[in-house]
């Protein structure tokens, strides 16, 4: 069955990643599972977020088959489905073109965990998928080895992408990567070496 409550909080969350400047415009693409019915709300290709309404959330099955909805959903609805399967806890998938995490993701480095706010996703380097086109099949391989241990990663070349709990959990988690990726280039930029240690994180999250 399909569920109008799912739809609403894809098109909440995907206005509120707009606002909070980590995607514009069209870019971005936002989702939901619903795991009982083996169904994934999914935004629509090429509408702008101040044009989407719930009623334009497209619903596929796990093999990307339109199940509701008039229009395309997003080109990368199988990129979406991948993190589903290689993420069983997740609940909600964000894709954005995060400014400073994008800049990580075009130099294809790692974005080091240089303060405690890494701990919100996970406290270890951000790793960069290998380079596929967006949209593309391969694009949608590309996420299985950086994600089998991590709920984010880079997608080189192009932006980030998270998986969470729910969707809002997924966002927290684009924030927060965004957040360290803008003080770990500006350290760089500022030619500072000595970084947090790792074993740090690595207390806060198991102690
Ligand atoms: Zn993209």
């Amino acid at each position: 069955m399909i569920n109008l409550e799912i739809k609403k909080e894809v098109v909440r969350i995907a206005k509120k990643a707009d606002q909070m400047e980590l995607c514009r415009h069209k870019s971005g693409n936002f989702s939901m599972i619903d795991r009982r019915e083996g169904l994934v709300y999914i935004t629509p290709s090429g509408i702008s977020r101040e044009d989407l309404t719930p009623e334009k959330i497209i619903v596929v099955d796990l093999d990307g088959n339109i199940v509701d909805g008039n229009l395309h959903p997003s080109i990368e609805t199988a990129m979406h489905i991948t993190a589903y399967k290689i993420r069983p806890e997740a609940g909600g998938v964000a894709h954005t073109h995060s400014r400073y995490s994008t800049i990580f993701a075009c130099m294809g480095k790692e974005i080091l965990p240089v303060s405690a706010e890494a701990v919100l996703y996970g406290g270890k380097p951000v790793k960069v998928a290998e380079f596929a086109p967006p949209g593309s099949k391969e694009l949608a391989q590309s996420i299985k080895e950086p994600m089998r241990d991590s709920d984010v990663c880079l997608l080189k070349y192009h932006g980030v992408i998270a998986a969470g709990e729910d969707l809002e959990k997924a966002l927290i988690k684009l924030i927060y990567v965004e957040e360290v990726a803008f003080l770990y280039y500006h350290m760089l930029a500022l030619d500072h070496k000595d970084f947090m240690p790792q074993e740090i994180f690595e207390n806060m999250i198991n102690g």
